[in-house]
């Protein structure tokens, strides 16, 4: 009988779980691979299950200084939707979302995803023109978009508050109701399972402290586990992107910010879709255990620092209570933070860099956990054939020297973004 069955599950809970395999193996690294993925978060992962299973490839490691997803794949937010304005943004997530739809039928791992909708409030005149303009575009792509009246976003959450006398008055919405949440730490364990079943090493706790040259060629790292040698080189380490790129003398486009969220006690059933505004610095879901999940702005000072501060908290708190009044009596029960790499644009970076041999995923900002599947896709395809895929092509590293920015302050800064 299978383990994953009900049943054997059932006996596996009974006997201590005492046959119950590890999910991925504990390989020692060899001395050469022919793809060498730094960071174990989920965009590292995808790309080594994509390098495998799409591409063929097989001599691949991930080198990861912690513990796989225990960067900010396992502190985010969880949301995952597609409604950017700009062109090369949405077609490069709704490419991701489309995968999210079927994410756990690939992996074989329940992801959990919940379209459960994606509603951003609008406040203002000025908001609700952002907010048309955002859908029509949208739209124009192919991507679900509904401009919501008061009225029916009244009808949707009926906990908001929508008197005109309201400090944040809502004046309408857009809803893209095929956006939602996923559970993080699956995505990391899913990817993670599929690449190691497909021969990818995953190392743990190795850490990348220096690259070994030959001219101006990368062809290797030093690492706390000693040298390892390698054809091609991806850097995915999200916040910590300006310091390994730093390690082969490149300067990034990046500052590494604190961001930070917080968590409730579990209550039933009150808020139905993910609550983000065009206006203000605070967003809110609930999570599947029940818990009331509060986001807010990042620290306003570049930090290494895995913990948040009292001021952005009670912001967001204030903000969040003040558009749904009845989660005031609520207990917080946690709060956490990651170190988010926000590039200047507020868009990321895939590709190739000026060193020869290594490549650089990076400069997700805040909004990155939803691109998961896209990035490592597309990435994966930029490390196999060392050119670009045609969905990252946009977001080249040199676009920053040739005013090609991608702004929307969409998948990076202010509100609206996560
Ligand atoms: P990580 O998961 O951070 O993985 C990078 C890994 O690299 C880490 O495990 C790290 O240990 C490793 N590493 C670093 N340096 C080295 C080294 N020298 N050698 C070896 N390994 C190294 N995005 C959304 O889309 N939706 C949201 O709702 C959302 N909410 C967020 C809320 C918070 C509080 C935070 C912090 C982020 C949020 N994000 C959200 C952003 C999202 O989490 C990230 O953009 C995304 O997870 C980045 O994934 P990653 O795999 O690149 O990074």
């Amino acid at each position: 009988m299978s383990r994953y069955s009900a049943l054997g599950l059932l006996r596996g809970a009974l006997n201590g779980q005492k046959h119950w395999q590890p999910a991925w193996r504990d390989p020692e690294p060899k001395s050469h691979y022919d793809i060498i993925v730094i960071g174990g978060g989920g965009h590292g992962l995808a790309t080594a299950y994509y390098l495998a299973k799409v591409h063929g490839l097989r001599n691949i490691a991930v080198l990861e200084k912690g513990w796989i997803g225990g960067g900010n794949t396992g502190r985010n937010t969880t949301i995952v939707r597609s409604n950017y304005r700009q062109p090369a943004l949405h077609n490069l997530f709704e490419f991701g979302l489309k995968m999210w739809e079927h994410l756990s039928d690939e992996l074989n791992y329940n992801v959990m995803f919940s379209p459960r909708g994606s509603l951003t409030l609008g406040h203002s005149d000025a908001d609700m023109t952002m907010l048309a303009q955002r859908g029509d575009a949208m739209r124009c792509s192919g991507i679900d978009a509904e401009l919501l009246t008061r009225d029916q976003v009244a009808k949707m959450e009926p906990l908001l508050d929508m008197s005109r006398e309201a400090r944040f008055p809502i004046q309408g919405a857009l809803l893209q109701g095929r956006g939602g949440t996923a559970r993080h730490d699956a995505v990391a364990w899913g990817y993670a399972r599929g690449a190691d079943s497909l021969g990818v090493d995953i190392i743990q706790k190795c850490e990348v402290t220096g690259f070994v040259w030959d001219g101006k060629a990368v062809v290797g790292v030093e690492t706390t586990r000693g040298r390892i040698g390698a054809g091609r080189i991806g850097i995915c380490v999200a916040g910590h992107s300006g310091h390994v790129a730093g390690l082969a003398g490149l300067k990034l486009p990046i500052e590494s910010q604190t961001l930070q969220a917080m968590v409730t006690e579990g209550v039933k059933p009150m808020i139905k879709s993910v609550i983000q505004t065009q206006s203000l610095h605070c967003y809110i879901s609930q999570s599947d255990k029940g818990g009331i999940v509060f986001g807010g702005d990042p620290d306003n000072w570049p930090s290494y620092a895995q913990r948040g501060n009292p001021m952005i908290m009670e912001g967001a708190i204030a903000q969040g209570l003040a558009l749904v009044p009845s989660l005031s009596r609520l207990r917080m029960v946690r709060t956490w933070s990651g170190v988010t790499d926000m590039s200047f644009d507020g868009s990321p970076i895939i590709g190739e860099t000026p060193v020869q041999n290594l490549f650089l995923n990076g400069g997700w900002c805040y909004g990155g956990f939803k691109a998961t599947p896209a990035s490592g896709w597309t990435y994966a395809y930029t490390l196999a054939n060392g050119k670009p895929h045609k969905l990252n092509a946009p977001f080249a590293l040199d676009r920053f020297e040739k005013g090609a920015t991608i702004d929307e302050t969409g998948t990076g800064p202010m509100p609206n973004s996560r």
